[in-house]
């Protein structure tokens, strides 16, 4: 039987630079792994569900939670506030499930504190070039909104340095590849094979 605790996943990247995309497929391909719902302030995106992308409040109801420590981590970003709920972070983490968190660098930097053995993973895009056409092709946010994002992007971009892995998504099945060998990779970690095969590694005589 599983006793090991599940992975923290960080995936961050610049607007644009397909991350959810690519997190969509990486959970349709391996359901196993739990993806974190954010609170955010901003408006909802046309399509966006509450509850399902992101679990949209007020300005008041975001200050609720962070003053009840209901946050694992909050920030700010493009004008807005986004945070990870604490509570099914910590269920997944104790049901030995896999949790991936999409957040900002700042998100990123305030869990990886919490969690020294969560798992960073940048995404970047191949070109600022590229990174404005999705944002425009998306057609979701206004064109100054867009120029925000585009100029948020840098500002994000100077922070890959940060993190353990980076995926260029130029390609979309590489780059989908490549999320799936970090996560698998990750799975593999000594300490996690440890509390998964506690017997075998005792009967080996393997020290855990
Ligand atoms: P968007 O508004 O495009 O969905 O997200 C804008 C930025 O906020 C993205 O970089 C996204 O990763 C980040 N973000 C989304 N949820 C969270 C969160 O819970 N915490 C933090 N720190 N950043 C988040």
């Amino acid at each position: 039987m599983s006793s090991a605790a599940g992975n923290v996943f960080l995936v961050v990247a610049p607007s644009g630079a397909g991350k959810s995309s690519l997190v969509n497929a990486l959970l349709a391909q391996d359901p196993s792994i739990h993806l974190s719902v954010s609170c955010t302030t901003r408006a909802p995106r046309s399509g966006e569900l509450d509850g399902k992308d992101y679990r949209f409040v007020t300005n008041d109801t975001f200050e609720q939670l962070r003053a009840g420590d209901q946050l694992l981590e909050w920030a700010q970003v493009h004008g807005n506030y986004y945070g990870t709920p604490r509570d099914a972070v910590d269920a997944a983490i104790c049901s030995g499930t896999d949790i991936l968190l999409e957040i900002d660098w700042q998100g990123a930097r305030q869990v990886e504190r919490l969690f020294p053995r969560a798992v960073g993973i940048f995404i970047l895009p191949p070109s600022i070039a590229a990174l404005r056409d999705r944002l425009t092709r998306r057609g979701q946010d206004a064109p100054d909104v867009i120029e925000r994002r585009i100029q948020g992007a840098a500002a994000e971009i100077a922070h890959a340095s940060e993190f353990e892995y980076v995926i260029i998504n130029q390609d979309f099945s590489v780059a989908l590849q490549e999320l799936s060998l970090i996560i698998g990779a990750a799975r593999l970690r000594r300490e996690n094979q440890a509390a998964r095969h506690a017997a075998l590694f005792a009967s080996l005589g393997v020290r855990s």
